[in-house]
């Protein structure tokens, strides 16, 4: 029975030398028994580690007490391929295993048995779900059409940047900034032809800020980003870079060239901002400044 069961089975004695080594090993190891019988573990299977495994079976020595390791812990105490076809994916077996005293007539503990449990369809689903959760919770961050911050994720992002500021008294500002006369550009042009100059204002913003900025879509074509460790003036500079930039460009859809402007608002955080949404405020009071203007420019808030 020992042969044929589905589980890996080895007996080892107390120099860890191997006594007993059912067909399970031998197919997965594809070496006979008597090839490996009396040989020392560590010397046949160089992967495992032979301190950490010396006192895992500590315990299950002196103490006679089972013990288990978990793929989690570790994936596998031996590197067998994995040849299972519907989790082709996985390069290894990843295995779970027990660790059990053999108690000899008269008390001593002088071998140990390991039993080894291929869950390797378990740990792949598993890995495949934490994948697929990851990959999820990164899609409800992320706008579609610009594959910036989403509004939700970006003010939570805002959030932790204002109280980053108030404890460090770094400099920092914020820019809000909306594309002028926008429904013109539908109206004219069509509705894929604006979403098309909403990306190209997007790759504008993520090309001209830093990596550490925080940029995301705040509303339809309303755009917000943080300028982390930058003042009001040198963020004016960011903010002409930006609407030159954009003032340049020209978009060509369906062989119609679209230009277009945007106006931008800017907030420095102080000491008197009470909280991250008067921050937000102070931004579009600006914004606001500068659309009344006349657009296509930068304005810093002032009391
Ligand atoms: P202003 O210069 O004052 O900003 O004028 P505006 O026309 O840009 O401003 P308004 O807020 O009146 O219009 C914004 C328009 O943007 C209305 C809305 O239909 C359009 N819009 C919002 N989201 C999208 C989108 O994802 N794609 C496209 N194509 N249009 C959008
Ligand atoms: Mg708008
Ligand atoms: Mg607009």
């Amino acid at each position: 029975m020992l042969q044929t069961i589905d589980v890996g089975l080895v007996v080892l004695d107390s120099e860890y030398r191997i006594n007993v080594w059912n067909s399970f090993m031998e197919n997965h190891s594809g070496l006979r028994p008597h090839v490996v019988k009396d040989r020392v573990l560590f010397e046949v299977f160089k992967e495992i580690p032979e301190e950490w495994f010396k006192h895992k079976t500590q315990s299950v020595f002196l103490l006679k007490n089972r013990t288990f390791t978990t793929w989690e812990q570790r994936p596998f105490l031996f590197r067998f391929k994995n040849y299972r076809p519907i989790t082709g994916t996985e390069e290894f077996m990843y295995q779970n295993i027990t660790i059990t005293p053999l108690v000899s007539p008269n008390g001593e503990v002088q071998n140990i048995c390991l039993i080894i449990y291929d869950v390797t369809d378990i740990a792949s689903n598993r890995r495949q779900l934490e994948a697929a959760n990851s990959k999820l919770e990164k899609l409800s961050r992320i706008d579609r059409l610009t594959q910036l911050n989403n509004r939700g994720y970006w003010e939570e992002q805002l959030v932790k940047e204002y109280q980053r500021v108030k404890r460090t008294n770094e400099a920092s500002t914020l820019i809000m900034f909306d594309i002028d006369h926008f429904k013109k550009v539908n109206d004219t042009y069509g509705h894929p032809a604006g979403d098309e100059v909403i990306r190209v204002v997007s790759a504008a913003l993520r090309d001209t800020m830093r990596s550490t900025d925080i940029a995301g879509r705040y509303g339809g074509e309303e755009f917000s980003v943080i300028l982390v460790n930058t003042d009001g003036k040198n963020a004016m500079n960011f903010a002409e870079r930006l609407r030159t930039r954009i003032e340049n460009l020209e978009v060509t859809h369906e062989g119609r060239d679209i230009r277009f402007t945007i106006s931008l608002g800017l907030a420095e955080l102080d000491k008197k901002i009470k909280d991250h949404k008067e921050w937000i405020e102070r931004a579009d009071t600006a914004l606001y400044a500068s659309k009344q203007g006349g657009r296509n420019r930068a304005t810093t808030y002032e009391k």
